[in-house]
């Protein structure tokens, strides 16, 4: 299974759009991992954890045919996460072409919750007709997992809007197991009710926080507490990875002070490019 990390920044990225906080600058100059885009994950070149508004953007950097990708997961509504303008430009409205023949894919499969279906239908009726054969969307339940391309999600309930219900996503593919937490705070036990006993081979996480106490999104607190439950519920071993995600500017640390602080728990700050095979 390759996971590639295309972004590890909060909905404001990092150095944030217009800030002149001390450590944005310091991330500005210090550049390397300090910069991070919004966050979006790519599993085996052909699943999309999604939509960033930064995806052209990763597309030059990492040199990504997203013309290959087959499916794709939205975890919640929020703008870092579900830029419907990039996902509509995939449509033959727009005058997409794709190369079937090089392994293109014809319909892109899109996955997500009621909140996302209604953005997703009210970007495809911008335009009228044209898209149904590029795009398909499949509404998805908390709990109950759906196969995209080759891997098994299963919905859990994140912790960050009282509005929507947003997802984090058990995911499974090849023998392994990975659970992708972001945008949360610490999660609901009915969760670990669904996941106890499963073990992980990663476990990747929101630090928007950092050092600060989770507020919708996480800080290494409540990191600590995620892997001591996760412990408790036999869902890790010493072979787990643990990634941090989700940074930003708010806790006054840039990439490489945050995983000093991080490093004593044994977890890694993820960054922008970071490719991990398990
Ligand atoms: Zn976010
Ligand atoms: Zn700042």
């Amino acid at each position: 299974m390759k996971l590639q990390y295309l972004g590890t920044g909060a909905s404001e990225a990092f150095p944030a759009l217009f800030c002149e906080c001390d450590v944005c600058v310091r991330a500005l100059k210090a550049g390397g991992k300090n910069i991070k885009r919004r966050s979006s994950m790519l599993i085996n070149d052909k699943v999309l954890i999604d939509v960033s508004p930064d995806l052209y953007m990763q597309k030059l950097e990492y040199q990504l045919n997203l013309a290959k990708v087959e499916s794709i997961v939205v975890t919640h509504a929020d703008e870092d996460h579900f830029d419907v303008f990039s996902l509509m430009l995939r449509g033959k409205p727009n005058y997409c072409q794709i190369n079937y023949a090089e392994g293109g894919v014809e319909q892109v499969q899109v996955y997500g919750n009621e909140t996302v279906e209604a953005l997703y239908k009210k970007g495809v009726n911008k335009k009228l007709k044209g898209y149904q054969e590029q795009l398909a969307y499949h509404r998805v339940n908390p709990f109950q997992p759906f196969t995209a391309s080759n891997m098994v999600f299963t919905p859990l309930l994140a912790n960050h809007r009282l509005d929507e219900q947003c997802y984090i996503y058990m995911i499974e593919c090849e023998g392994k197991r990975i659970l992708y937490a972001n945008d949360t705070d610490a999660i609901d036990e009915i969760n670990y009710e669904t996941i106890k006993g499963k073990r992980f081979d990663l476990v990747s996480m929101d630090c928007a926080r950092g050092i600060l106490p989770g507020d919708g999104h996480m800080g290494l607190g409540e990191n600590r507490d995620m892997k001591r439950k996760l412990q408790q519920y036999q869902c890790v071993g010493p072979q787990t990875r643990y990634l941090l995600t989700h940074i930003s500017h708010m806790c006054g640390m840039t990439h490489d002070e945050l995983q000093m602080e991080a490093a004593k728990y044994e977890f890694e700050v993820a960054y922008d490019g970071l490719t991990i095979e398990i």
